[in-house]
């Protein structure tokens, strides 16, 4: 600051020498008034350029100007520097958090107080169709258009969530996305998106199945309640009560069933996939079950069933042993059920060339139409209502036999032709197949 005045003083003392030594003493004054207007201009000059510099925003090429100017500069400089770090700072900021909004599984967009786009992530545009990019500025009911979603933002409840079919949802792909808004700041609002499409289904298989399990235990239940009346209010003779009561523990049984298969189900969805550590010998394993069918057999059909099979002797499997004989067990019970008298029933192993290895029952029963194959191990699912009934079935052998075997990392085919019998076969990855290696004596 000083040398700012330093120089207006001695430009001022140019002056005043100039109008003494050139014109005569009285000019004293003039002079030194002009030298002060010359300092002046001077400095308006440098002022200018420093604004002209400031306005421009031409960081690099800084006027150089001495004193004071030159000092304010630089001022300038350090403040503009510092400025500019701090907005690096934040953009970088700001861009992290938007990428870790875009990697969020849930869609996300803001909405102005007009509730027009502002910004969408990538996963809200899938669910609700939007361009993030283009469709900045749009008013979000002109790209949302289900009647749902209008009216839950025109009633701005927004303690629930409104659910809409997303925009790939399609007849037979039905996808459903769940929207709830949040408002916030000066009117503005967050909208958040999340498929719930595997909720919803999952919800509705939850329904049906208690709805089947409770009309499964339904009708026995009223059967065993009209005998139970009947032997309370009737004065029956001997032989009429023990065929009730016979009846009676036809119904109990059925629903013991019911409930052992629904316990081995729920058993089968809790526990840890079988590990490879415990070995069921293939050949133990059918003849364990083929027993067991060959008593069913007799039960149902006086043993008329040819029940036979074609093992290796040294095929092993890694699973778990109950596992493995419910799901065979389950395979050749419908055999034997299904099949009528006299028929055939043949339970096989045979090992595969890529080391894997495919467990069957084939039989010669009835068969079963193309339709139905596709839904045989849905829980439930009976093609012969009746036949499954009277024999005992609860419609949820063959669901138990698919849980088994995808616990075992593998998968069950079904081939099958009305009237010429049906082949199910269990497949088995090579990792859960070893052959038996006798030890040397
Ligand atoms: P269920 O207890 O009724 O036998 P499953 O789940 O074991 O239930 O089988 C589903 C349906 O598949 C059965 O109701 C039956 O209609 C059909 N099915 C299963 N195995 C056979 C078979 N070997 N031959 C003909 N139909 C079969």
């Amino acid at each position: 600051m000083t040398a700012r005045y330093v120089e207006l003083l001695a430009l001022m003392a140019l002056g005043t020498l100039y109008g003494w030594y050139a014109v005569s003493l009285p000019w004293v004054f003039v002079g030194a008034m002009c030298g002060a207007v010359v300092w002046l201009a001077l400095d308006n000059w440098r002022f200018r350029r420093i604004l002209s510099w400031l306005r421009a925003e031409d960081w690099a090429n800084e006027p150089q100007l001495p004193h004071a100017w030159g000092q304010l500069i630089e001022r300038v400089r350090k403040l503009q520097k510092s400025l500019n770090g701090k907005a690096k700072d934040s953009q970088a900021r700001l861009d992290e958090f938007l990428a870790a909004i875009q990697a969020s599984p849930n869609g996300v967009l803001l909405l102005d107080s007009q509730l027009r786009i502002e910004w969408a992530n990538e996963t809200v545009a899938e669910h609700l169709g939007i361009d993030p990019q283009r469709d900045l500025m749009q008013h979000v009911t002109n790209l949302i258009r289900d009647p749902a979603f209008s009216s839950y933002l025109s009633k701005a409840e927004f303690d629930s969530e409104v659910s809409i079919p997303g925009a790939q949802a399609s007849a037979k792909n039905p996808v459903s996305v769940a929207i709830r808004v949040h408002p916030y700041g000066k009117k503005r609002k967050l909208l958040l998106s999340r498929d719930v499409t595997a909720k919803q289904q999952a919800e509705a298989m939850r329904r049906d199945f208690v709805a089947n399990v409770s009309h499964e235990i339904r009708t026995p239940l009223t059967v065993l309640a009209g005998f139970v009346e009947t032997m309370q209010t009737l004065d029956l003779e001997d032989a009429d009560r023990n065929h009730y009561l016979g009846l009676m523990a036809q119904q109990a049984e059925r629903m013991q069933s019911l409930v052992s298969d629904l316990l081995t189900l729920s058993k089968l969805e809790g526990s840890p996939t079988p590990n490879r550590q415990g070995v069921v010998l293939a050949s133990e394993l059918i003849a364990k079950c083929l027993a067991d069918a060959q008593g069913l057999s007799e039960v149902l059909a006086g043993g008329s069933h040819r029940i036979t099979s074609d093992v290796p002797q040294d095929a092993q499997l890694a699973g778990s042993l109950d596992e493995l004989s419910s799901a065979l067990g389950n395979l050749l019970s419908n055999a034997v059920r299904y099949t009528p008298a006299g028929g055939a029933i043949k339970a096989g192993f045979d090992l595969l060339p890529d080391g894997g290895a495919n467990l069957w029952v084939t039989d010669t029963g009835p068969g079963i139409a193309p339709e139905h194959v596709p839904r045989l191990t849905e829980r439930f699912y009976r093609v012969d209502r009746s036949r499954s009934r009277e024999t005992g079935g609860t419609g949820l052998g063959l669901a138990i036999v698919k849980h088994v075997i995808q616990r075992h990392g593998g998968q069950v085919s079904i081939s099958s032709e009305l009237g010429a019998g049906s082949t199910f076969v269990l497949h088995f990855p090579a990792d859960r197949v070893r052959r038996f290696s006798p030890r040397p004596r």
